[in-house]
């Protein structure tokens, strides 16, 4: 049985004093009896005050992004091995926001990749078609393609410590989420891939959906046999509808 994981990318959002107020909001509204695990990314910034406010709590620390390079004259980057010295434990790489706005190429994802599980840290993959692609019948080859860069790099066995994340980039931010018909397509493509070359990975890697999922949409997503949970960016910075949505994943 996979279990369900619900995190909350806050993007570019907060202050101090926002996600604080957010965090024990987060900590009052989750239920103690919840199966799924929830996951936290603030930005860089916060990670550590996040880290100290969770830490007696069950919630993991992630972060949104990692440096594919281990130390050195790289101004404005963070190393896998700082993330894992604040107490993440998890971190996105190949959020499309980082694709479409800083250009990153499938090799500079499958290289952060590689440094996030230098330093055991879970990387969340995260795969997904623009309007364009799937309107151009690509979705599958662009999915394929996003994955196999990493396959070629690190091979199947890679993805029994990493979480893959879909987000159809025309569902991200937009309001408009992908079915749970649409996202079980994709999703199910996913996992056969990944079973074709490892029948117990591919039983076991988590495949999250994100892309507007809300408390009224989270349960229906959610159950579908390949959603194992889902990567929530507005929704997670409300306490309770991130609350709902988490609850939503509990079997
Ligand atoms: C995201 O930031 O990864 C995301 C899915 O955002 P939203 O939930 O706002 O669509």
């Amino acid at each position: 049985m996979r279990k369900p994981l619900v995190a909350g990318n806050w993007k570019m959002h907060g202050s101090r004093v926002d996600n604080a107020a957010l965090v024990r909001g987060l900590l009052d509204a989750l239920k103690s009896e919840s199966t799924a695990e929830v996951l936290l990314c603030p930005p860089y910034v916060y990670l550590w005050e996040t880290g100290r406010l969770i830490k007696d709590s069950d919630i993991e620390l992630g972060a949104q992004n990692v440096c594919a390079e281990t130390q050195g004259a790289f101004t404005g980057e963070v190393s896998a091995a700082m993330l894992r010295d604040v107490g993440c434990r998890y971190v996105l790489v190949g959020h499309s926001e980082r694709r479409q706005i800083y250009g990153e190429t499938d090799t500079l994802v499958a290289r952060k990749f590689v440094a996030a599980q230098s330093q055991k840290l879970t990387p969340v993959l995260c795969v997904g078609e623009t309007l364009d692609e799937r309107e151009g019948g690509r979705t599958v080859d662009v999915v394929t393609r996003q994955i196999d860069a990493i396959l070629a790099v690190s091979g199947v066995a890679a993805l029994a410590s990493a979480v893959i994340a879909y987000e159809p980039v025309w569902a991200i931010g937009t309001g408009r989420n992908a079915s749970p018909e649409q996202a079980q397509e994709v999703h199910g493509m996913v996992r056969g891939k990944v079973a074709a070359l490892d029948a117990t990975i591919g039983a076991s890697v988590r495949i999250l959906y994100g892309g507007s999922v809300k408390a009224s949409n989270a349960r229906d997503l959610f159950s579908m046999p390949d959603i194992d949970g889902g990567l929530v960016g507005g929704a997670s910075l409300k306490a309770e509808e991130f609350a709902r949505i988490c609850a939503a994943a509990d079997h």
